[in-house]
Formats: structure tokens, sequence, C-alpha cells
């Protein structure tokens, strides 16, 4: 798939050129350039048997076969074509992640209705105006409409959308408010304004903003790691690189974890540039999406705010990526295209002479040694914008409290959190646990509930009365009787998950008002935001929370956080154990204390001595990440060394363990290289949706071309049907 330098920029009518498609094969496809010719790059739709399918034209045709058979190019498609750097992009992605180039285009070509005809009968919003007769169902229409700034839908989809008949639709037609009309048009966004001035920055935040605008001005490639805690104003920081970039003519992307997508954050774009930027998340109307991609073709979207994916949009001019809470493990995709999306970040910047900004308060350890290693320059935000200081950091030996079973709060936490409620302040209990209980146990047997599909307990989830397995997210209703022996009315639920948390809270404060915030209890992303909301302003004495509380949400009336089970993350082999554990437990801590008001953050741990815990407790980063370092490179683990697993998957154990083992006894090209292989072993979680899953692990290093052996590895077997082969670079646990 590479591309070769003799290739033309154009192909005039009936030369022969290499499409690339969507589809699984195994190859490029020849076609003929269709009348008035074809630019290379350029998104076409081509026939394939009786087929109209999506590609890419990739350069000359390779021939080789009677060419009076060869097809023609059937359309050209109007949208901007693939530029080099992306195509470029698009393949060291495959070869880092030994993905398919088919696949690699499904995730540039993203958004829908890309090949959809001109002359598509579509809905438009016309001004402003409002009908003569407003109606609960006629409002919808156009809030729905205004909601998405000027996009059009199909009938059915805008009646999807607002919830309502198409009648409606059609009834509001005669008013002018709307107009059906059959060009599509995909609007651009609104323009925002460079010159617009932020916020008075501190000195601190003044020279780090001066390095990051230089990074940029120079629009060559740079990585930046700008690492400063929750608070210390990174966002403010990094948002004048974002006018730079803008200054400079150039588009912008700025990725967040998707939990951190919040509409707090537009508000905040859309008060330092007067518009709003557009948004690449799962969250994203289709029709949406097809606009977001195309105006980013075309340019005429500046600043893109996006979830991981937003990666391969097709950027003309990309100056500046930044990457939010690089550390956050959200960024690794675990299906499909595994990639870590801070590490394709800095790889797409090299080729488009972008500039990257890494902000964390907890840097990964491979941004760290990056760092280390002099590839990335550090910028640091000392302390808190303002007043606010990190939290006092306590713990509390849970050994001498001997609790029971059915308790999760000490005393000395309890009278802790009632000191803040005299004061008038806010407290905040984080667990991550979602759901009830995360084991429930039958009593008469000793029978635990597990899910029929996966090797994984049923957690209960009270709320929403029923069982749920986290790994695949089926759910059943709880059972009156054991399903083991039949007894009745002895399952009973062990250990704590927030649900049950708030139950102890409700009992032991009555008088406080609590809310819980874990996903599960938010029928939508709006309910999310008035909670939040609510909280914000003061209304909730106390918040029962899992990860969804940990990261973005500035509460400034909160003072105290209690970490129900600090060791809870510790548990396991998982070598990032301990690396994970730090940075949640400094970032919830860093919840508390956002305002003049000092906070504490007490953490409950039956482990006190641990390492990692003294650690979280000494505030001692630097200490932490020397001696994690130190570790790993003893290891030989990422990122000190390289790393790969294997993963077999199908629904016969048998058959799955067999192509294992086969494949553990043919490593040759492993060995080439030097690379050591462990397992055949089950994987981390070895069921998942009914599927048995059996990994081996690869461990190389640093300088070994482990892609090149581990395809030739795994090239010498053949699949059996139902096997599905996954290659991991870089596993997240290992
Ligand atoms: P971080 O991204 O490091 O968590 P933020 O940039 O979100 O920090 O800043 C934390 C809070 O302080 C925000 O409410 C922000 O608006 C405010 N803030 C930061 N810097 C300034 C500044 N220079 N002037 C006024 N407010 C600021
Ligand atoms: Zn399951």
């Amino acid at each position: 798939y590479h591309i070769r330098m003799d290739e033309a920029d154009f192909y005039p009518e009936g030369a022969l050129v290499t499409v690339l498609t969507a589809e699984p094969l195994d190859r490029t496809l020849d076609y003929k350039a269709p009348e008035g010719g074809v630019e290379r790059g350029a998104f076409v739709e081509v026939p394939l048997g009786p087929r109209k399918v999506l590609g890419c034209v990739w350069g000359a045709g390779l021939g080789g076969f009677d060419l009076s058979k060869a097809r023609r190019i059937s359309a050209v498609l109007d949208v901007a074509p693939m530029r080099d750097e992306m195509r470029s992009f698009l393949e060291k992605v495959a070869a880092y992640t030994l993905t398919p180039m088919p696949a690699m285009l499904r995730l540039a070509t993203r958004a829908p209705g890309l090949m959809n005809p001109p002359g598509m009968r579509k809905i438009y919003r016309r001004g402003t105006g409002l009908p003569p007769r407003e109606t609960e169902a006629r409002k919808r229409v156009l809030d729905t409409l205004d909601d998405y700034g000027g996009l059009s839908f199909t009938l059915k989809e805008l009646a999807d959308a607002a919830d309502v008949t198409p009648s409606v639709i059609k009834g509001l037609l005669p008013s002018g408010a709307i107009v059906e009309e059959d060009t599509p048009r995909d609007l651009p966004y609104r323009r925002l304004d460079a010159d617009a001035p932020g916020k008075e920055l501190t000195e601190a935040q003044g020279e780090a903003a001066q390095a990051l605008r230089a990074a940029v001005a120079a629009q060559a490639y740079s990585t930046t790691l700008l690492k400063g805690v929750t608070g210390s104003g990174k966002t403010e920081v990094y948002l004048e690189a974002v006018a730079e970039c803008l200054k400079h003519g150039r588009q912008a992307l700025v990725l967040l974890p998707e939990i951190a997508l919040t509409s707090e954050f537009l508000t905040r774009f859309e008060d330092r540039f007067g518009a709003r930027p557009a948004e690449w998340h799962s969250g994203v109307t289709m029709t949406e999406r097809r606009r977001v991609w195309k105006m980013v073709g075309q340019g005429g979207a500046q600043v893109v705010i996006g979830a991981r994916s937003a990666l391969y949009l097709p950027f003309q001019n990309l100056g500046l990526i930044v990457v939010d809470e690089e550390h956050d493990g959200s960024y690794k995709q675990e299906d499909g295209v595994m990639y870590n999306a801070r590490d394709m970040a800095v790889l797409r910047a090299s080729l488009c002479s972008a500039a990257v900004v890494l902000a964390s308060a907890t840097p990964s350890l491979e941004t760290w040694a990056n760092v280390e290693a002099g590839k990335y320059k550090r910028l640091d935000l000392e302390s808190r914008y303002g007043p606010a200081v990190m939290p006092d950091m306590q713990a509390l030996d849970m050994r001498v409290d001997k609790l029971p079973a059915t308790q999760f709060i000490s005393e000395r936490l309890a009278n802790a959190v009632r000191m803040r409620m005299q004061k008038g302040e806010q407290s905040l209990l984080f667990l991550n646990r979602r759901g009830y209980a995360p084991v429930t146990i039958c009593r008469a047997c000793g029978f635990q509930i597990a899910c029929d599909h996966c090797d994984a307990r049923m957690v209960e989830h009270r709320f929403l009365k029923r069982l749920m397995c986290h790994q695949c997210g089926e759910t059943k209703p709880m059972p009156e009787a054991c399903p083991s022996c039949g007894v009745e009315g002895r399952l009973a639920p062990v250990g704590p998950g927030v649900e049950r948390l708030a139950e102890e809270v409700a009992e032991r404060f009555p008088e406080a008002k609590c809310a819980v915030l874990s996903s599960d209890l938010f029928a939508s992303a709006r309910a999310l935001k008035e909670q939040i909301r609510l909280i914000a302003e003061g209304d909730t004495d106390i918040i029962i929370g899992t990860q969804l509380v940990a990261k973005g949400h500035n509460f400034p009336n909160l003072t105290l956080v209690g970490v129900i089970d600090a060791d809870l993350g510790l548990q396991g082999s998982d070598l990032r154990a301990a690396e994970r554990t730090f940075q949640l437990m400094r970032q919830v801590a860093g919840r508390a204390g956002r305002s003049e008001k000092k906070g504490i953050a007490l953490l409950q741990t039956y482990q006190p001595e641990h390492p990692v815990i003294r650690a979280i407790l000494a505030g001692d980063e630097e200490g932490f990440w020397r001696a994690e370092a130190a570790e790993r490179k003893m290891a030989g683990v990422p990122p000190y060394g390289r790393m790969a697993g294997i993963i077999l998957s199908g629904p016969d154990l048998a058959v799955v363990s067999d192509v294992a083992n086969h494949l553990a006894r043919s490593a040759m090209p492993l060995q080439r290289v030097g690379a050591q292989l462990f397992g055949p072993a089950p994987a981390p979680i070895a069921r998942v949706r009914g599927r048995h899953r059996i990994r081996l692990l690869v461990k190389a290093e640093k300088g070994a071309p482990l892609q090149v052996a581990l395809s030739d590895w795994v090239r010498q077997v053949k699949l059996p049907n139902n096997v599905r082969l996954q290659i991991d670079i870089d596993p997240q646990s290992f």
C-alpha cells in the first residue's frame, strides 16, 4: 500500500488507477478513471460486484489483468481528496497496529452519507422565526433544528430526532419557519475569533502560554507536556495555543477523554472564541457527523473538539493537537484498531508539521519517559490558579476500625463529613464501583451469580432492579431463589457499590442532601448535566460517585474527599496497577479545595504501608515515577521494552486452544528477533459474550522489529472459521 514516488497527481480519463476500498479485501482494486479524470486521493464510488462502494484513489493502477475488463469509477465524490500526509498516517498506523488498510479507510471515512447523491430532499431551518401557532411538538422540531446549528435533516431523521410524527413537520412547512430543499448543504461553522482576549494569565501561565505559542508559530513538529495539578489553569493556557494556531490560519484538534466531553467545556470554549467548535464523539448525530467530516475537509471547521477517532478526520491544514488528560486509559482503543490516541496524535502531528500539547496532572509513564529522553519538552504549572491549593492527604488505617461487613464508612471519615456539613461545605465519597454490590452470594450454598456469557460476576443494580454484567452489559432480574440450590431468600450482597454506599449515607446522615453520580443512574447526558449544575451551585451536602466525578467538574464548595477503598486498584497482577491507582487517587483528591477553602482527602486503606499509598500521601510524584520507571526497566516492559498481546477468541474453547498451541509451537519468527513468548494462557477476561479468549504475550527489546516478526508469525496459521485473532500492540495490562 505504500506511496510510490513516481505517482502522478492526476489521472486522465481512461487511465488505470488503483482504489482502496473499505471492503474486507486483502488488496486494492484497479479501475479506469472516469470522464474528466481523477485526482490522486480523490474519494470515489466504484462498482464492486452488484454494489457501489466507497473508495479512495491510491495511485497508478497495478494492472496484470485483461485491461478491457477493467471497470470504470462510477462517481467522484464532492469532497476534498485525501492528502498525502493522511495517507501516510493511515499506512503507518496500519503497520504499527498490524491493521489491514481497508479497516483504516473505514476509520477515516466514518461519516454517513458521503455517497448520497445530491438531490435528496432535506429540511432546513429558515431564520429564527416562529410559526403563527406554536405547539409543544412544533417547538421541539424548531429546537432540534436550532440545536444543530443550521443542519439539514431528512423528514424521517427530523421526525425521529424531534420525537414527532412526520405530519407535524409537514404542517410546519407552510409557515416558512422551515423549508424543504433538495440540495444538501453542509454549512460551515461560525468563524472563531482568534483575537478575542483570553483571561488575564498569571506569570506562570503566561510563560507556559508563550512557550506553546512559539511551538505553534514554528509550524514544525514538536511535542510538549503541559503538567500541572487539576485547577492549575492548563486549559486556559492551551486555549492560547489554539488562538495562535487560528492566527496562522491552521486548524486545531483538542482531544478529550469521552467522559470529559462536557458541554461545560464547550461553553468555556465559546466564551473564549465567540463561537462553538465542531464536535466529534459518540454522542454526535449522523447528519452532524457528515457535516463535521466535510467541513474539516474543506476548512470550514477551524477547531474540532473530539474523542480519539477525531484523529482520522480529513484535516487540510492541521497545526495543533491538544491531548487533554493524556494519561487517561480511555485513549487506548480496545476494539477493532487497537491504538493509543496519544501516540497516534504524536505521529499525526509529525507528518503534518504540527505542535502537540499533552496536558495532564499525572502524566503517563510513557510520556514521562519521553520527557526524560529529551523527545518531549516539559512545562510546569506549579500551583493552582488563585488561592486554591492541593488538599492535605491522610490515610485512614481500616485495620483499627473493625467495621462490620455491611458498613463501609469509618467513624473518622463520618466525623469529617459531619464537620463539613456543620460548616455548610460539601463532601465527596468516592468509590469506583458501579451498582449496589459487586458480588451476590447465596448464603445457603455459597454460589455466586455469574454472567452466562462472560467470565464475570453479575453485579446487582438496585436502582435498575436488575443484575448486570459489566463486561457484556447483559441484565436479568434479581432472582428470588438461588439459581444453584433453589433455596429462597438467602441471596445476599457482598461488598459495596456506590448504590449501597448511598444507602449507608442516607442511614447515617438522614438530614444530608445526597447525590449519586454514576453512569447507570442517568437516563441522559442532560440529566447528568443538570445534576452537576445543582451540585456546583451548592445544593448538595454529600456527593457519592464513581470515576465519573474524578475529572473535569469544578465544585467550588467541595472541601472533603473520602476514598472508600484506596486499595481497590492495587489488587491483581497488572503491572500498570500502581500507575493507575496513583493517577486516580491524585485526581480524585484534586476535586477538593478548588477555591479559597483548603481541602482534605482521606483515604481508607488496609495497607497504609504500601509503597503506592505512601507515594500518594507524600505527593512525591517524581519519586513515584522514578521508582516505577526503575521497576519497569528491570522487567523490560513498556515504555522500556516492547510488548504485544495476541488474543484468540471463539465459541469453542478446544478449537481456540488448538490454534493457540499451534502458534506457540511455531514461534521461530519471534525467536529470530529475540522476542520472548509467554502463554498461551486465559486472557485477563477469559470469556466475553460467549467467546472464549486465550492470550499469548510477546515481549521484545525496545529496538526490535516486533511488527514484522509478529506478522510473519501469525501468518503461519490458518484461522478456522469462528476464531478471531486480535493483535494488541502495547497492551494496557500485562
Ligand atoms: P486545569 O485545566 O489545569 O484543570 P483550568 O484551566 O480549568 O485548570 O482552570 C481552573 C479554574 O481556574 C477555571 O475555572 C478557570 O476558568 C480558572 N482560571 C484559570 N486561569 C485563570 C486566569 N488566568 N484568570 C481567571 N481564571 C482562571
Ligand atoms: Zn456478560
